[in-house]
């Protein structure tokens, strides 16, 4: 078996190395812990940016995902299969969702939404109202539709020419918004706690207006829940919290518990713009990603939900005893950490040193632990972090 540093060195040589990788291996793990390719164990405060959802490995998942590659890995979607009919069910009984359509990935979710917009506008209002104003410092993917769509300048370089017809607008800010609303704009795009960009929630007056200028304009309403989704917030969509319905919700990250899937979910409005032959993925819906994600949502039912919020709560009470925390953002088991003296980049390695994975947006820390999280690692990764920042 190769170690650690094999493992690294034979990406260096073979990978494009579009990352910044950290000199970690993972070898193996059982829900809040895993073990690198050297044996040395380590808890996770990360589930691999969400999305491990259960953790590494939940014995449900792995049953019905061992099941499925046993039985059936891929139909084409010239056919049917039954786990993307059972997961379609779940998701759209849970969601009160019309239609969903499949594909691969976030962005790939979001490109979906995107022309799904578009061609809503276009079949009532013909060319020209393709405009989508998505707010800054979001972030929606890194495809070139996606990158476009994200308000950050850091990401609008080297690809020119970009896609045309995003207009950034601030967040929380109504009146910028209402400054760009022109005849040409079929959609609003929003993160509701926007991840990347730093783990920051909406203002829920900020969210009202936008719904009710969208209502107003017949303009779409698109909630980015690729990460907020699937019960990362306390409840199944973070949307829940804003008591909004956006015409148009992605989710990916955490959905099938840790399989490449990519939802686009439309409600009534618009869950029949998109017709045959006017969208497609070779992939979506693929059986073995969709009986994980059935075993997810079998899961993620209220009462799950209620524990995902009580561990929140505990957990972040016990970040505050931290004299180092300033304060924490984001909503349950997705949680921005602002330190008051010491570099986030920093702690992050050291902490991984100490046998902790945890993350960082932009300047903060950040925590999306599996939603799955016994007490005992909660403890023992929080001991971990006061060691280092106290
Ligand atoms: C991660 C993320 C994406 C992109 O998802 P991929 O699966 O990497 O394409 C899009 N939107 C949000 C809010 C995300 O957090």
């Amino acid at each position: 078996m190769k170690n650690s540093q094999d493992i690294i060195n034979s990406y260096e040589k073979n990978v494009m190395n579009t990352y910044g990788r950290l000199p970690l291996a993972l070898n193996k793990g059982e829900n809040s812990r895993a073990e690198d390719a050297d044996g040395k164990k380590y808890i996770d405060f990360g589930s691999g940016i969400g999305t491990n959802s259960l953790g590494f490995c939940d014995k449900d998942w792995v049953d019905a995902v061992c099941t499925q590659a046993n039985k059936l890995q891929h139909t084409s979607n010239y056919y049917y299969n039954s786990p993307n009919a059972e997961f379609a069910e779940l998701l759209c009984d849970k969601t009160g969702y019309k239609k969903a359509f499949f594909g691969n990935s976030g962005a790939e979710a979001n490109e979906c939404a995107i022309k799904l917009a578009r061609k809503y506008s276009f079949d009532k209002y013909g060319k020209g109202r393709h405009n989508i104003i998505t707010l800054e410092n979001s972030f929606h993917g890194r495809t070139l539709a996606t990158i476009s769509a994200t308000g950050q300048e850091v990401f609008h370089n080297y690809f020119f020419p970009f896609v045309e017809g995003f207009i950034y607008s601030k967040a929380n800010d109504i009146n910028d918004l209402k400054s760009k609303l022109d005849g040409s704009i079929c959609a609003i795009m929003l993160e509701y706690i926007q991840g990347e960009g730093g783990v920051i929630a909406l203002n829920q007056d900020f969210v009202n207006e936008v719904y009710r200028i969208a209502e107003e304009n017949d303009i779409l309403v698109i909630a980015d829940e690729v990460q907020t989704g699937a019960g990362r917030t306390g409840k199944f969509l973070a949307g829940e919290y804003f008591s909004k319905k956006a015409n148009i919700t992605t989710m990916a990250k955490g959905i099938a518990g840790g399989l490449p899937i990519g939802v686009c979910l439309a409600d009534e409005k618009c869950g029949e713009v998109l017709t045959k032959g006017t969208h497609a993925s070779t992939f979506g819906g693929n059986p073995i990603c969709c009986a994980g994600g059935v075993a997810v949502l079998k899961k993620v039912n209220n009462s799950f939900l209620k524990e995902v919020s009580k561990k929140a709560e505990y957990i972040r009470k016990r970040l505050l005893e931290i004299h180092e925390i300033e304060c924490l953002s984001g909503m349950g088991l997705m949680i921005g950490i602002t330190l008051k003296t010491k570099n986030s980049a920093e702690i992050l390695s050291k902490a991984l040193d100490n046998g902790l994975m945890v993350l960082t947006a932009k300047e903060k820390l950040r925590l999306l632990p599996p939603l799955t999280i016994t007490y005992k690692d909660i403890d023992e990764g929080i001991n971990i972090l006061k060691t280092l920042l106290d």
